[in-house]
């Protein structure tokens, strides 16, 4: 349970912490170090150098700009949970925060940093789908933004480069008549998602269903779009009939996990079944939006 030794870096900024990672070998960032400080203990993770951004300040806060808010990588999962722009704007990231392991781990981890691990079982990763978030990556001399859709790669694996790092993440305040929810059965230990949804629903004037998107955690290797579930629902009426007969394919194409604490055919069930609650949900609260 001791890491392998390392040099240890805090830069005062973020081109300081840029520059450290584009001239280190093997480097890690380090943000709230509730899953790269385990990992180094079990020996998982053996990097030769540690970056230190957890206290950036420029990496902080939660920005309202032109209709959209800007998530500062190093927001704590509490912070999100708590924050009355989120809330009021995007409550689906607040529900999801909520639901991230206990206090202690909601206090410490960071909404970058678990989006940067890509844990296949995390939370983050399926509301980022969810709400079609833009995550944005800054590396010494460039900028750059990747959409949630093709950050996610695999099993702790992303889009994103050895030398860059996730600063922020953009996404759109939720229009008229728009409501989503995040529900998952919880591993009961670490809280971790054996499944986890995250629905989006928007609603025309008609209760039709003019924007949906579903974002699937602790399934498959990565999480994932349900994209027959959206496809069956674009457009349609929002009735229970539609719903159900919709989730019936949210795993369609999903290769599940399968480990000593759920079976894929559990995983997939559970993924079906808390589409539908997390559909349901969605439409009930996009009605009263
Ligand atoms: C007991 C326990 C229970 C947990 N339960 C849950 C749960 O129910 N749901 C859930 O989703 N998570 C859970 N977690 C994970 C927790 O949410 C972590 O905080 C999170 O996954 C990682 O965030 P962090 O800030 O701690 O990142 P760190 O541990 O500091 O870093 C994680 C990885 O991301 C990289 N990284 C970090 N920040 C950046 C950045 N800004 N740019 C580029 N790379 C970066 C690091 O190099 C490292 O590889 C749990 C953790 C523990 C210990």
């Amino acid at each position: 349970m001791i890491p392998s030794a390392f040099e240890y870096h805090r830069p005062a900024n973020l081109a300081e912490a840029t520059q450290l990672l584009a001239s280190s070998e093997d480097a890690k960032i380090l943000s709230g170090g509730h899953s790269l400080l385990p990992m180094m203990k079990l020996r998982l993770a053996t990097p030769s150098v540690v970056i230190d951004i957890g206290r950036l300040d420029e990496l902080r806060g939660i920005q309202e700009a032109g209709g959209a808010l800007i998530i500062g990588a190093n927001v704590t999962h509490y912070e999100a949970e708590t924050s009355a722009v989120l809330q009021q704007q995007c409550p689906i990231l607040s529900e999801t925060a909520a639901a991230i392991g206990d206090v202690q781990v909601r206090n410490a981890g960071t909404v970058g940093g678990s989006v940067a691990h890509a844990d296949p079982s995390a939370d983050w990763p399926a509301a980022m789908l969810a709400v079609n978030a833009e995550i944005t990556l800054s590396k010494a001399g460039g900028t750059r933004t990747v959409s949630a859709t093709d950050f996610f790669v695999d099993l702790l694996m992303t889009a994103m480069e050895e030398d860059e790092i996730l600063t922020s993440i953009r996404v759109n305040a939720n229009p008229p008549r728009t409501g989503g929810a995040y529900l998952k059965v919880p591993q009961p230990a670490s809280g971790f998602a054996l499944a986890g949804v995250a629905a989006q629903v928007t609603l025309g004037g008609d209760n039709t269903i003019q924007q949906v998107a579903v974002g699937i955690t602790g399934v498959d290797n990565k999480a994932f779009r349900a994209s027959a579930t959206e496809a069956a629902l674009q457009g349609q009426a929002a009735t229970e009939a539609a719903i159900s007969q919709a989730a019936a394919q949210a795993t369609d194409g999903a290769d599940a996990l399968e480990d000593i604490h759920a079976s894929a055919e559990y995983r997939l069930h559970l993924a079906r079944v808390y589409t539908k609650r997390a559909l349901l949900q969605a439409v009930e609260r996009a009605q009263n939006a």
